[in-house]
């Protein structure tokens, strides 16, 4: 059925899309609900710095433990949550979680390594993002130097003054600023010089090629060399075998995150890491 919607404009409604409408609000009240009855857990992911064999940060992962469904990945409902202020109640829960665990480590006398949080554009805007985490962070004691915050290109193409404060704001709180997926999204190299940022994670599908495809050991090596010449960090996310972790190496780019070095972990996985302090390549040989 097509609905004429003024100025000659026809749209067009077909049974799978008010499916697809249909399925949009159905997730919306589920994660309400999820939300209230706390079926996200938080998996961790270790980077590493390669030449020195150590860890040196998680990734915060989030999963949603469907009492039906199972475990949900998140690509399945995060960009629902990202229609709606859902996103930052989500956001909410990542950093309690985060934080309470940073907490309960350093309770325990536990060495720990910063963890990051992604944060969605739209809930790094809004307002009460800085005051939630500062609240926290004072909440749990903790030093902001152990939380990271990864946030994608596309904020920074909204409102940049506001984001630029934002961001300062985060700094202010001794937390650092990562930009994830970099290469992939819509975005001016402006804000490199504009935007207080420490990091930049190259994305998986760049790593992924940097060894064997001429495109993605350009891009992965240029950006490498951009990193550099900011005097930025950079993390090659996604690495899945040696070779591309030489290769990487090769370039100055020792920090790596992949399946190569480990999975996402459960929490308390993550904990016996930390305890262990387990060293990828001694790990990898200590198997074998
Ligand atoms: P991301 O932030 O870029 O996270 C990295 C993703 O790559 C994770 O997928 C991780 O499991 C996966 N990964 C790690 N190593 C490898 C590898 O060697 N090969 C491949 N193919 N994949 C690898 P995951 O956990 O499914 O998360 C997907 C995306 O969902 C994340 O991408 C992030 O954008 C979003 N996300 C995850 N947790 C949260 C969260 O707490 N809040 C928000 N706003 N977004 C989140
Ligand atoms: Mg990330
Ligand atoms: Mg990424
Ligand atoms: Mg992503």
């Amino acid at each position: 059925a097509a609905k004429q919607s003024g100025r000659g404009v026809l749209r067009f409604y077909d049974e799978h899309m008010s499916l697809e409408l249909n399925d949009a609000y159905l997730l919306e009240k589920e994660l309400v609900v999820a939300l209230d009855q706390r079926q996200f857990v938080l998996h961790y992911q270790p980077i590493y710095d390669a030449s020195a064999n150590q860890l040196v940060q998680f990734e915060a992962l989030i999963r949603w433990n469907h009492p039906d469904k199972g475990n949900v990945p998140p690509i399945d409902f995060i960009p629902i949550a990202e229609e709606s202020h859902l996103i930052c109640l989500i956001g909410e829960y990542v950093i309690d979680e985060s934080l309470k665990l940073i907490a309960s480590l350093t309770e325990q006398d536990i060495d720990i390594v910063p963890i990051s949080i992604n944060v969605s554009g739209r809930h790094l805007m809004a307002s009460g993002f800085i005051e939630y985490m500062e609240d926290k962070l004072k909440f749990y004691g903790i030093n902001g130097r152990f939380v990271k915050v990864e946030v994608t290109e596309g904020v920074f193409l909204h409102d940049t003054e506001l984001c630029a404060d934002v961001m300062r704001r985060l700094k202010h709180l001794g937390i650092e600023i990562s930009v994830d997926d970099f290469g992939t999204g819509y975005s001016s190299l402006y804000y490199l010089k504009s935007l207080p940022i420490d990091t930049l994670k190259i994305d998986k599908s760049f790593v992924k090629e940097c060894h064997d495809l001429a495109e993605g050991h350009t891009i992965c090596e240029s950006i490498i060399r951009l990193a550099q010449g900011l005097a930025l960090e950079v993390i090659a996310e996604g690495v899945e075998t040696n070779e591309q972790a030489e290769t990487l190496i090769e370039w100055g780019c020792n920090k790596h995150q992949g399946y190569y070095y480990c999975h996402p972990v459960d929490e308390e996985k993550a904990v016996s890491i930390l305890k262990e302090l387990v060293e990828p390549r001694k790990n990898k040989a200590a198997k074998i």
